[in-house]
């Protein structure tokens, strides 16, 4: 790590979190600001600026915490003590500036969703102008060229 992350300061317990789960690989602990109560980043031990700095194992460990995540907060909302309100449950992973990212520190958003919660995704024009299948192809066989 060259300038300061918050995340690593986090994971080196420098900053305070609330941490959910944390092995040698991964760790999760709740987002300070919350899209909805539960909401939860799942994040590479190894400072981990961009996706494709991401090793794979590190990869697919981020997923399977992600998972228990989302089945933990899925299994709070039954409690009957009242635990987060969880209908249905979002990931969400911001690689880039263009994509969103802010923190640059590979971090996979969890967060559960609810009817009427009040977010929404908003798709520019373009989304409702239908591909043909031949531009659909044609972009699956620029893809298959750089695999
Ligand atoms: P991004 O836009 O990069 O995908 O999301 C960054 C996320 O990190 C945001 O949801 C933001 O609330 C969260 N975040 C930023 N700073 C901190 C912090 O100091 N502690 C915690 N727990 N989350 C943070
Ligand atoms: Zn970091």
């Amino acid at each position: 790590m060259t300038e300061k992350c918050i995340f690593c300061e986090i994971l080196a317990g420098k900053a305070e979190a609330s941490f959910v789960y944390r092995d040698e690989a991964v760790a999760a602990f709740m987002d300070i600001q919350p899209v909805n109560p539960g909401h939860v980043l799942v994040v590479p031990v190894r400072h981990t600026a961009m996706l494709s700095e991401l090793n794979e194992e590190d990869g697919m460990q981020m997923f399977r915490v992600a998972q228990r995540v989302a089945a933990a907060v899925r299994a709070t909302s039954k409690l009957p003590s009242a635990g987060v309100k969880c209908e249905g449950v979002n990931f969400f992973l911001a690689d880039g500036r263009a994509a969103g990212q802010e923190v640059w520190h590979v971090h996979l958003h969890v967060f559960p969703r609810f009817a009427g919660d009040g977010h929404h995704m908003r798709f520019s024009p373009n989304y409702f102008k239908p591909s043909t299948r031949q531009d659909i192809e044609q972009t699956a066989e620029k893809l298959r060229e750089v695999w």
